[in-house]
């Protein structure tokens, strides 16, 4: 309980991103999670959006996890608002996390109420109910998870994908070609002290012997087919970041409906 709401003051305001987000689901998706968070101050309800319940593929769309990081709370909104889920939902089961962390969104922080980054959290024995709730959401295998992230020291965009699927690896590459578009890439030979080229990160360690997971190394563990880390450079405007996370998250629906139905 080391962060109070007078060190860190509110800057945002989640009901106002719940409210862009129940405008447009609540008649085809009502939010089905059980799951909050208490603070001090308040008490936060963790939302989970379906659409396309029942449908064949699967992917998972999770943001905010890290609350200093508001550009994947504001892909998932831009998601509904520009149309482009409707291009998917005859075909996929999409799952929507629009805000893991809405205490750290609310205040600007990367960690949760009690300081905790949730991201590292994932092989907890007892972990933050942030990230029971993230947990619960594997209860079946996804073809595809994607977690909208930024990078306050990145002057680009990059990605991680991990997936056993090794023809898979190829959708890595053609979604830095489609984000290179709208933004520069980081192309740097290291990224947070893991090789990477041309914005796409390598990480060798084997997630079965680390200490810790993220969300991603969870999924994996989980059986799912493909999954990004998308990164986006915080420095760059937030509707650049926006548009840079829909390109890809379009590219990566766009590949694995090709690869399911050809
Ligand atoms: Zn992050």
């Amino acid at each position: 309980m080391n962060e109070s709401s007078s060190k860190h003051p509110k800057i945002r305001n989640i009901d106002s991103i719940y409210a862009r987000l129940h405008k447009y689901l609540d008649e085809i998706a009502p939010p089905t999670s059980n799951y909050s968070q208490q603070t001090e101050e308040q008490n936060y309800s963790l939302k989970q959006f379906v659409l396309g319940e029942g449908n064949p593929f699967r992917v998972l769309i999770s943001a905010g996890i890290h609350g200093d990081e508001p550009s994947g709370v504001e892909t998932i909104c831009a998601l509904f608002e520009n149309d482009i889920f409707k291009n998917y939902i005859d075909d996929w089961e999409i799952i929507l996390l629009p805000c893991l962390n809405p205490y750290g969104y609310e205040r600007g922080i990367r960690e949760n109420h009690e300081g905790i980054d949730l991201n590292r959290s994932f092989r907890n024995e007892s972990p933050p109910q942030e990230v029971v709730f993230a947990q619960s959401i594997f209860d079946k295998e996804f073809d595809l998870t994607i977690e909208l992230h930024e990078d306050d020291e990145s002057k680009g965009y990059y990605l991680y994908q991990k997936g056993d699927h090794l023809e898979d690896d190829v959708l890595g590459p053609q979604i830095i070609h489609t984000v290179k578009k709208i933004i520069p890439i980081n192309d740097d030979s290291e990224i947070d002290g893991h090789i990477s080229k041309a914005g796409i990160v390598t990480t060798v360690e084997d997630y079965k012997t680390m200490d810790w997971w993220p969300m991603t190394l969870f999924s994996i563990s989980k059986n799912s087919r493909r999954c990004f880390t998308l990164e986006s450079p915080t420095a760059l405007p937030l509707e650049k970041r926006v548009a840079a996370h829909i390109s890809a998250v379009e590219m990566a629906l766009n590949y694995f409906t090709k690869v399911f139905t050809d």
